[in-house]
């Protein structure tokens, strides 16, 4: 653990788990409830000097620690493959990404701009300023173990915040290595502290309610996620929320089936299917739904599961047994409902794949509303495909879920394109395009998926707050 700028050790430890072979590949500290309170203590003495220095001081670490990150890509990757499951390619893409964060945010922290505003009264002017909002707690999630901190970090030190962060109990060693690279690039003791922990519960509860919190961001489960905003409701602390998603990916039949099975299958399945933003939810409208099925079937069935490490393997392991479970109930449920399982549909055990938890890669069509996967986020996997028969439907289809972060439309057509855009509840969407991301991008959903965004300018706001002042001259 990190905590006021020094390495620190607990009482009582918890293993770390690589999940493509089960083996044990480090521990690390479980913090006594004592030491998250120092982590916090450490943040609060630190507030003053971070938020009182200059936001080109501030800039100045954010960019050392991007090129640190940088440096250390190879070796991060390499970590995150270990302990998360991803190809080593993913993971290489995760850390620049990553580190695209501490860069955006240090630029943007020199553009913190206030404003004056005309009055009725001739003698009166009013200036507005934005300030830190104080004490961050943030809770991460193991699926993107390294940028969903630096997606948190950046903006909040940018801002002039400090921190302390609660990294999810699968993947502590990422997060411990994007605290080397903080501590390396100079951040000052106390502005960013680590409490690593195997029983979340108890620190969530405490970084809801210890007064000196002033905002907390989670990323995780909706579940998860309306149980801390309620917990933080009392205090009305300031709470983003990047949560669950069940994101559909429409295919119209003015588009290439070809082109829109090949991007199906390769957003569908990174990080094997365990993103928030992973297509859950495959519309193609019928006219193009035997070529597009065939294209998809045979990519998908291509498609090899093992270790991340090795290079032709391009489907890593779930993270978990719990993980296993719930993917292949959703897949039974919708085979005994009448969907065609095309590929897939089954746990991999041959070749030493019974040491990890690899599930394959799955095809299935002819889902319908009635069936598990049709409403449940999946988190593995399992390409589901629905056939619809025109716009309107399909739009109807898409919106008829609590959920509301990402979706995907395919379709030649500009005007149906502005139109579904437009019309579809979800806040991040791609067009013709299966990477709408970006550190410059607000990253972010509405009902059930979220509140506020990350990236961005949007994204430093959300560790700022407005201060006015009314002068009479
Ligand atoms: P999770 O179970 O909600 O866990 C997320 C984090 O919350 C972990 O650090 C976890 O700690 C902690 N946690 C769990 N219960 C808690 C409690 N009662 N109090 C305080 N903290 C608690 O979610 P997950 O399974 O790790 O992540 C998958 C979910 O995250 C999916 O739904 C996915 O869609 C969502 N996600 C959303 C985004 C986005 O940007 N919208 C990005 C990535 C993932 P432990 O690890 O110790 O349990």
């Amino acid at each position: 653990m990190y905590i006021n700028g020094e390495w620190c050790s607990s009482e009582k430890n918890f293993a770390v788990h690589n999940p493509a072979s089960g083996e044990v590949i480090g521990e690390v500290p479980d913090a006594s409830l004592e030491q998250v309170h120092q982590g916090i203590d450490a943040a609060v003495a630190a507030l003053p000097a971070w938020s009182g220095a200059t936001a080109y001081e501030r800039a100045a670490v954010l960019h050392r620690a991007h090129a640190l990150m940088m440096e250390r890509q190879k070796s991060l990757a390499e970590l995150m493959t270990r302990e998360q499951g991803k190809p080593l390619k993913a993971a290489m893409n995760e850390v620049k990404y990553a580190a695209d964060f501490l860069q955006w945010f240090g630029e943007e922290a020199k553009r913190v701009y206030g404003e004056t505003i005309p009055s009725a009264r001739s003698d009166q002017r009013f200036l507005v300023q934005k300030q830190a909002v104080g004490v961050v707690a943030a809770i991460t999630p193991w699926n993107y173990p390294i940028s969903m901190l630096t997606r948190k970090l950046g903006p909040a030190l940018a801002a002039g915040c400090t921190a302390v962060l609660k990294p999810a109990e699968a993947t502590p060693l990422c997060a411990r290595a994007v605290f080397e690279v903080l501590h390396d690039a100079g951040l000052p003791a106390g502005v960013a502290n680590l409490v690593t922990v195997s029983d979340p519960k108890p620190v969530g509860e405490l970084f809801c309610t210890h007064p000196e919190i002033r905002k907390l961001t989670f990323t995780g489960s909706t579940a998860v996620g309306k149980h801390l905003a309620q917990a933080a409701a009392p205090q009305l602390k300031r709470v983003s929320m990047e949560l669950g998603g069940h994101a559909p990916f429409i295919v119209f039949d003015d588009a290439d089936p070809v082109h829109a099975a090949k991007g199906v299958s390769l957003v569908k399945f990174l990080n094997t299917g365990q993103a928030c933003i992973s297509p859950n939810r495959i519309f193609v409208q019928r006219g193009i739904l035997e070529p597009f099925l065939a294209t998809l079937e045979s990519r998908v069935a291509k498609l090899q599961a093992g270790d991340g490490m090795d290079p032709t393997n391009s489907i890593g392991p779930l993270i978990n047994e719990a993980a296993i479970a719930k993917v292949d109930r959703q897949v039974q449920d919708a085979v005994s409902q009448g969907a065609t399982l095309h590929t897939g549909g089954s746990r991999l055990i041959d070749d030493g794949l019974d040491r990890g938890c690899f599930y394959a890669a799955t095809l299935l069509s002819g889902v319908n509303p009635q069936m598990v996967i049709y409403r449940e986020e999946t988190f593995g996997p399992v390409a589901a495909v629905i056939p619809f028969d025109n716009e309107q439907d399909v739009v109807a289809m898409a919106n008829d879920t609590d959920y509301g972060l990402a979706a995907y439309i395919y379709t030649q057509n500009l005007s149906r394109a502005l139109r579904t855009f437009e019309q579809l509840n979800f806040g991040i969407i791609g067009i013709n395009d299966i990477n709408p991301t970006s550190a410059a991008a607000p990253f972010g959903g509405m009902k059930e998926s979220g509140l506020g965004r990350e990236g961005a300018r949007e994204g430093i706001e959300e560790y700022l707050e407005t201060k006015l002042a009314g002068l009479s001259i």
